[in-house]
């Protein structure tokens, strides 16, 4: 379940619940929609921007964001790994039920040949980072009872993964510079006496990301490098949200 937020056009500002459902049809609606921005939370939410265009100049800007009501808490390195085993394996089953010589699977989860010790299981659930669907009967070896559920990895956890993928950084202007250390030859410069006499002052700001697939150096200081990490974190939510929702 999530906590909406909705900001309209005009500020007024609504909120409610949504479940993983509606949440998931709206990003589908968005990833369609070119007037659409999607941008995941390292909380495991997402806010999405539309642009409603009514004949103005500039179009109207509706703010819908969406935060988990169970905070996912810290995903740490291991805990990633049980996710990305459970993520890639449709098969995942939590063991509810299970005769006497299985009866260490049970709180079990197996995701291929990995599998998730029964304390470890329960918290990945609690904590809202993996949904379990209803029980079904299986068998443990071919014959002997089991009890199953099929688990997945929740929209929240997917999201927080994402955000935890591309975040980025934003470095202060490189300020009073030599021209030549910035490439540049000539006069340039001030032309005053004193310790900045012959520097420059570069504004460029160097913004990176932790996925090492982006880097921007921005010409007009750190408002345009952090626009351009927005735009970097909004399309790499788009293509990540793309891929697991197909
Ligand atoms: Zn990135």
């Amino acid at each position: 379940m999530f906590q909406e937020t909705i900001t309209a056009a005009d500020g007024t500002v609504e909120t409610g619940t949504a479940s993983e459902a509606h949440v998931v049809s709206l990003l589908r609606r968005a990833l369609g929609n070119r007037r659409c921005t999607v941008e995941a939370t390292c909380t495991g939410g997402v806010v999405i921007v539309r642009e409603v265009w009514d004949g103005g100049v500039i179009p109207k800007r509706r703010t819908l964001a969406f935060e988990p009501v169970t905070p996912l808490g810290n995903i740490t390195a291991r805990v990633r790994e049980d996710l990305s085993a459970i993520g890639s394996r449709p098969s995942a089953h939590l063991v509810t039920k299970a005769e006497a010589e299985f009866r260490t699977s049970v709180g079990r989860i197996s995701a291929g040949m990995w599998g998730v010790a029964p304390a470890a299981s329960r918290k990945l659930v609690d904590r809202g980072l993996l949904v379990v669907g209803e029980e079904f009967a299986a068998t443990s070896n071919g014959y002997l009872a089991e009890t199953r559920r099929l688990v997945r990895v929740s929209l929240a956890a997917r999201l927080a993964m994402i955000a935890a993928d591309h975040r980025t950084r934003t470095g202060a202007p490189a300020g009073y510079v030599r021209p030549a250390d910035i490439g540049m030859t000539g006069s340039a410069g001030l032309c005053k006496p004193g310790k900045r006499s012959g520097m420059l002052y570069d504004r460029r700001s160097p913004s990176s990301c932790a996925c090492g697939d982006w880097s921007f150096h921005g010409a007009d200081g750190p408002d345009d490098a952090r626009r351009k990490a927005r735009e970097h974190r909004q399309s790499a939510t788009a293509a990540a949200v793309a891929a697991f929702l197909d």
